[in-house]
């Protein structure tokens, strides 16, 4: 039986890992019973990137409001008829929590009747099979999926399949939802469900479409991979007007998104998770005016994307100015405004920038300046003791880098100068083997436990000095004058030779964050 609680953890990004364990301990405080469903299982499973970890507790998540604060979870949107909590996590992580429940669909175009239900329940009221699966996170059924459609044969199969037959007609946000997952994955209709899409749209269901569906599905294009191609899959389908009239793909800035896709594509594998979102946004709808603009934004029930999207010129503009001043007169004053700057702005600012300068320094800082971290001599370091382990290392790792990138430190000799007072000094020399009298003294003493007792007089002596811990540090000398060029640490051990060369140590290298998982 495939271990689901491995893959997941295997799959999802420390943060995202972090976040599910956020949000199990405040359902576990809360005595509620908890299930990771919908996408978040099917990417899990196919290996697609995971964008947001959707939840479902059987009980009122309303009630965890307060917790899941306490706990460092911002909550970005409350829908209380659907009695579902949107949470931005600590770190780049997006999640839902929503209360198991059942619909019951009375009319065409009203909202369901929703009641709260089990999981089991909870599962039929869902969109396709993929996204009707749930993975428990309680204590003694943890790791156990549920899957009553089969959803797995599903992923397998690469196919898109509603549950029941009037699946469109209930919900006809659905017809939007499936050609958006069709054109994401590559994954075509079930032959079935296309035979009730095309009836669907040939009835024109569509008409029916909830208001805050078109607020849900145009904030899910934010966070698509290739937004462009859901765009113009939307359009071909006439799903796009739905969204709003006027949007077609001549409303979208194509060359504004491709590079912002790009170069976000090439911060994740620098380690970097930048919520492209906002910016997303920004670009789909370059082409509208102000207030079709602010219409939309309207829609969109998750407020911090919208607040993200209105302020992202703003923000960018400040960057750009302090990219452009002082603050980043150097390269290494560059890389530590950039490094301290939030990577979605990063991101939207190296697509953006009008000043060439500003354009050049992030280029470098994405690219060039990365190859500096080569030039830092770690076998040498690891000789000199000068290894992780030692307290004064991420400073000095630091400074160096930031010496190398102001071009202070020309040359591998300079670098060993600048770091050779820095050396922690040799550990003690083993103890001389005993030979004579003494050895005969320490051989009986090891016979004779009561003997162990350092004894007076000049053997005693020698015992004690066997035993004794290594001699205390040097005091530390005043700095060094390689240092004075740079920013040296302000009290550096005395300098010392290097001995045996130890294990080799891996250097952390500076800004290093751990890779996002991509989409396979
Ligand atoms: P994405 O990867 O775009 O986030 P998702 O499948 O996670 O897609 P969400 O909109 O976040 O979609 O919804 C979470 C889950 O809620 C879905 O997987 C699905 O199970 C269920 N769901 C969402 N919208 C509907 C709907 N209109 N009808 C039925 N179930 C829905």
């Amino acid at each position: 039986m495939a271990d689901y609680i491995y893959t997941m953890e295997l799959r999802l990004t420390p943060d995202q890992l972090k976040g599910v364990g956020l949000v199990q301990d405040v359902a576990r405080a809360a005595g509620m019973n908890l299930y990771l469903t919908g996408g978040a299982i099917r990417d899990i499973i196919s290996g697609f990137s995971i964008r947001d970890l959707d939840f479902t507790v059987q009980g009122n998540p309303l009630k965890l409001v307060k917790d899941f604060e306490k706990a460092g979870a911002k909550i970005t949107a409350v829908e209380e008829d659907i009695r579902t909590i949107f949470l931005a996590l600590p770190g780049n992580a997006r999640a839902e929590v929503s209360m198991a429940r059942t619909e019951r669909f009375e009319k065409t175009g009203k909202p369901p009747i929703v009641m709260p239900s089990t999981i089991h329940e909870d599962l039929r009221r869902r969109d396709f099979t993929v996204n009707a699966m749930a993975l428990s996170l309680n204590e003694g059924s943890r790791g156990l999926l549920l899957d009553p459609f089969n959803g797995v044969a599903d992923i397998e199969a690469k196919l898109i399949r509603i549950l029941q037959n009037y699946s469109f007609l209930e919900d006809p946000s659905r017809l939007i939802r499936a050609t958006r997952f069709a054109a994401r994955f590559h994954w075509p209709l079930e032959e079935r469900t296309q035979a009730r899409y095309d009836s669907a749209k040939e009835g024109k269901y569509i008409e029916h479409i909830l208001k805050s569906s078109v607020g849900h599905e145009i904030a899910a294009l934010a966070h698509e991979d290739d937004p462009l191609n859901v765009v113009k899959m939307l359009e071909k389908e006439g799903w796009l007007e739905v969204l709003h009239e006027r949007w077609t793909s001549a409303k979208v800035d194509v060359n504004g998104i491709t590079a912002l896709m790009k170069t976000r594509q090439q911060m994740v594998d620098l380690g970097y998770t930048p919520d492209a979102g906002p910016a997303v946004m920004y670009f789909l709808t370059s082409h509208f005016s102000d207030k079709d603009v602010a219409d939309i934004q309207k829609l969109i029930p998750r407020k911090d994307l919208v607040e993200a999207w209105r302020d992202i010129e703003d923000h960018a503009k400040e960057l750009a100015k302090r990219l452009m001043g002082k603050e980043a007169a150097t390269p290494s004053r560059t890389w530590q405004l950039l490094s301290s700057a939030r990577p979605e702005m990063v991101l939207f600012l190296a697509v953006t920038a009008k000043q060439q300068s500003v354009e050049q320094k992030i280029k470098n800082y994405l690219t060039k300046w990365r190859q500096v971290q080569q030039k830092i001599p770690l076998p040498e370091m690891t000789e000199l003791l000068i290894t992780p382990q030692l307290p004064i290392y991420p400073k000095l790792a630091n400074d160096v880098f930031m010496l190398l990138l102001d071009g202070k430190l020309r040359s591998r000799t300079e670098t060993l100068k600048f770091l050779k007072p820095f050396a922690p000094p040799p550990p003690p020399p083993p103890p001389a083997p005993r030979r004579g009298r003494a050895a005969k003294a320490a051989a009986q003493a090891a016979g004779q436990p009561a003997a162990a007792q350092p004894a007076k007089g000049k053997k005693g002596k020698a015992a004690a000095a066997a035993a004794a811990p290594p001699p205390p540090p040097a005091p530390a000398k005043p700095e060094p004058k390689a240092a004075a060029k740079g920013k040296p640490a302000k009290s550096a051990p005395a300098p010392a030779k290097p001995v045996a060369k130890p294990a080799k140590t891996q250097m952390a290298k500076p800004a290093a964050k751990k890779p996002q998982n991509k989409r396979k």
